[in-house]
C-alpha cells in the first residue's frame, strides 16, 4: 500500500463502554487502556455521591447536588443517567460528541443501565465490554483491601455485584480478570479488533477503488 493510499483510510472513532461490579479491577484496566491509546479519552461522569479521598473534581467525577442533577437532566445534558447505589450518576453529552467529531474514542465506566441507554441513543459506535471477576471471594477480598469503603458498603457493593453480573449477556465482550496483564492485553485486542471494522474506517472505499 502506498502512503498517499494509506492516509487515505481515516478512521472514525467509537464508544467503549467497560463495566462490571466495583472491584474487578476496572480502574486499574481503564487506566492502563488510556495510558496505551493516545486517542482514548476518558467519559467523566457527574454524580451525586460525595467524592472519596484522592477523588479529583473534573478528573473522577463532577460532583453535584441533586438540584444541579435535576437542572441537567432538564436539560437534555445526559446521554445517559441512572441510580447506582442509592446516587445519580451520568454521562454528560457534549464532551463525547466533541470527542468522537476530534477523531477520538472515548472510554465509559458506566453500569448496565448506562449501558442499555446508551446503545439505543447512538448504536453504531457503542463497544461494550463487561469484566467479571474471577471469583465472589476474590471480589470481596478486593473490596477490603482497596480500603476505600465502610464495611456496610463492601457489603451492600458484594450484593450489588450480583446484580450487576445478572447483565453480562447483553454485552459485546466478556472478560474473566483472573489475571491483570493478560485482561489488559484481551482488552487491547478487542480495541485493534474493533478499529478494524469495515464502519470505522471511513476513507476506505476510495482506497479500495484505486486497487479495482
Ligand atoms: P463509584 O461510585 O464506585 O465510582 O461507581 C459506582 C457505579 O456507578 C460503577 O458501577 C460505575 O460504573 C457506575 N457509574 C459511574 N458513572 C456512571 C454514569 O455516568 N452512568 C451510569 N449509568 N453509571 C455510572
Amino acid at each position: 500500500m502506498s502512503n498517499a493510499a494509506a492516509t487515505s483510510i481515516q478512521r472514525r472513532g467509537f464508544l467503549l463502554v467497560l463495566s462490571s461490579p466495583s472491584g474487578a479491577g476496572k480502574t486499574t484496566l481503564s487506566r492502563r487502556l488510556l495510558e496505551d491509546n493516545a486517542d482514548f479519552v476518558m467519559s467523566v461522569s457527574a454524580t451525586t455521591r460525595a467524592a472519596r479521598e484522592n477523588e479529583l473534581e473534573g478528573r473522577d467525577y463532577y460532583f453535584v447536588k441533586d438540584a444541579e442533577f435535576d437542572a441537567m437532566v432538564d436539560r437534555r445534558e445526559f446521554l445517559e443517567h441512572a441510580v447506582v447505589f442509592d446516587h445519580r450518576y451520568g454521562t454528560p453529552s457534549k464532551p463525547v460528541f466533541e470527542a468522537l467529531e476530534g477523531g477520538h474514542c472515548v472510554l465509559f465506566d458506566i453500569d448496565w443501565q448506562g449501558t442499555q441507554q446508551l446503545t439505543e441513543n447512538v448504536r453504531e459506535d457503542v463497544v461494550t465490554v463487561f469484566l467479571l471477576p474471577p471469583s465472589l471471594d476474590e471480589l470481596a477480598r478486593r473490596l477490603k483491601a482497596r480500603g476505600l469503603d465502610s464495611e456496610d458498603v463492601v457489603q451492600t457493593r458484594m450484593a450489588k455485584a450480583v446484580d450487576e453480573i445478572s447483565h453480562w449477556r447483553e454485552y459485546d465482550y466478556i472478560l474473566v480478570n483472573h489475571d491483570l496483564e493478560e485482561t489488559a492485553a484481551q482488552l487491547q485486542m478487542i480495541v485493534g479488533a474493533e478499529r478494524l471494522r469495515l464502519e470505522r474506517q471511513t476513507g476506505l472505499s476510495d482506497f479500495v477503488r484505486t486497487l479495482t
